[in-house]
């Protein structure tokens, strides 16, 4: 058996103003994509459960990136060319693993998915079997779900089963291809639109959907089964949950259990509403804290969900309030530069943070001496993307009385302690973290925090999402519009 591996996974934060352009995103090609063998990630579990299994994977074209703008046309059709054209070079082949995010937008396309797995059906023809992987916060829309045969998507919030569901993917598709099962698909789209922190899946709301989800597999009633949480930062009708049950060949079954999933969401819609601690109290309530790591969550500053993780309100706060202890990482280039320039032990003064736009606290100027220079490349040691490498270029550790300072070029998801321990950092030794984050930090930091406060930090990654000017998702919509209705 021949299967062909490629994918583009981008999520698209429809309000920030982060360019998205070839360069900002990690492209690979042909072999290259194989570096992603063994590592906790989409494409990962693609390539080892192929090997596993003695299929023979050609790799085509993969490309993600971190959270920023909408691609314009130019770069879309970019990628999703060179996408085809790598699919078109390895066909012929038995089927297609598409590793895509299922938030993506792009310039002309709200439903970037539909668009890409349109141009790669224009060259498989209708009849060869595609799988598609997808994030958690995928906003699926119908367009891309008739295109295709298979879709998985994570579970989990943090992401740990990254490989897994991929690895369950490629399962399908082989069953698929080798006429055991035939899928059949059914999607319903409850008026939900919860915001990141809401979709945590140890607890709460998205736990009891995940249980009765995982029922529905159990018991055979349904092949796959996906509860996506959705991006509410992507003004796109699209937007929101989607809950996406997968039977062998059953139309009817698959439109029951969706629906009645649905209505589940439903019900449990009023603890989809997140409320945060206003800054200067989180910052006090966390240094109050007698035992430490406090995990002091900027979720405003978001950067998984698209914002430029260059806000400074907790650095601020924590400067005012004169924390001990406490570590915050904040990418600026021009910062980390400053600090190059002045060397290891030299003392700086530099404004630090809040560059990329007005959302996310003004640039504070700092004092603080150069504690340590570094080229900022690490490897996650999980377990989310485990193994998956990091580059936030050119890093500065800046000692500001009590704040431990790391000053990156690039910006890079919190949540993995490696971020922390590359950077001479031992974060069970901290006080106070600051994670720029809603809920990823809990796969790294979930085992050694003492206690978590939720600060209600400004920005586009912001809970309240009556600060932003939406103009294309289906209203009325929950939590935005408290009194809509829905019946399935
Ligand atoms: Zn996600």
């Amino acid at each position: 058996m021949r299967l062909i591996a490629g994918g583009i996974m981008h999520e698209t934060h429809t309000f920030s103003a982060e360019p998205t352009t070839v360069e900002s995103l990690n492209v690979a090609r042909g072999d290259e994509l194989l570096a992603f063998a063994g590592v906790n990630h989409s494409l990962g579990g693609v390539i080892d459960e192929c090997r596993e299994r003695g299929i023979d994977l050609a790799p085509a074209f993969f490309a993600d990136g971190v959270s920023t703008s909408v691609p314009d046309r130019q770069t879309f059709d970019f990628l999703v060319g060179e996408l085809c054209s790598g699919i078109a070079d390895a066909l012929p082949a038995d089927g297609i693993v598409l590793t895509l995010h299922g938030a993506m937008v792009a310039e002309d396309f709200p439903d970037a998915e539909a668009e890409i797995v349109r141009r790669v059906r224009e060259i498989a023809g209708p009849d060869l079997p595609i799988a598609v992987t997808l994030d958690l916060h995928a906003n699926i829309g119908q367009a891309m779900v008739d295109r295709v045969n298979v879709i998985t998507t994570y579970d989990t919030y943090p992401h740990v089963d990254a490989a897994e569901r991929a690895r369950e993917a490629v399962d399908l598709l082989v069953r698929t291809i080798q006429g055991e099962i035939r899928p059949t698909m059914a999607l319903a789209k409850p008026p939900l639109m919860p915001v990141p922190q809401a979709i945590a899946t140890g607890e709460g709301p998205f736990k009891t959907l995940f249980e009765r989800a995982h029922e529905m597999e159990r018991s055979g009633e349904a092949i796959t089964v996906t509860v996506a949480g959705g991006f509410a930062y992507a003004d796109v009708p699209e937007a929101g949950i989607g809950l996406l049950v997968t039977t062998d060949d059953d139309p009817a079954a698959a439109r029951r259990l969706a629906d009645e999933l649905a209505t589940l969401a439903w019900s449990l819609r009023h603890d989809m509403i997140v409320r945060n601690t206003p800054p200067a109290e989180a910052v006090a309530e966390a240094i109050a804290f007698p035992e430490g790591p406090v995990m002091l969550v900027d979720v405003g500053d978001n950067i998984g969900g698209g914002t430029p993780g260059d806000g400074t309100v907790l650095l601020a706060e924590l400067l005012a309030q004169d924390a001990r202890e406490a570590t915050i990482v904040i990418a600026d280039a021009e910062a980390a530069r400053a600090a190059f320039d002045a060397g290891v032990g030299g003392m700086i003064q530099v404004a630090v943070g809040g560059k990329t736009d007005r959302l996310h606290g003004d640039p504070v100027p700092v004092t603080g001496r150069v504690r340590l220079l570094c080229d900022g490349q690490w490897i996650h040691e999980g377990p989310e993307n485990a193994g998956v490498p990091v580059d936030m270029g050119p890093t500065a550790v800046l000692r500001c009385g009590g704040v431990n300072l790391v000053l990156t070029t690039r910006k890079s998801m919190p949540g993995d302690q490696q971020q922390l321990k590359s950077v001479g950092i031992d974060p069970v030794r901290q006080h106070i973290l600051v994670v720029k984050a809603a809920v990823r930090w809990r796969g790294g930091f979930g085992p050694i925090a003492k206690h978590a406060v939720y600060a209600d930090t400004p920005g586009l990654g912001s809970v309240d999402l009556q600060r932003f000017p939406y103009r294309h998702i289906r209203r009325p919509i929950f939590p935005l519009d408290l009194e809509t209705a829905f019946t399935p």
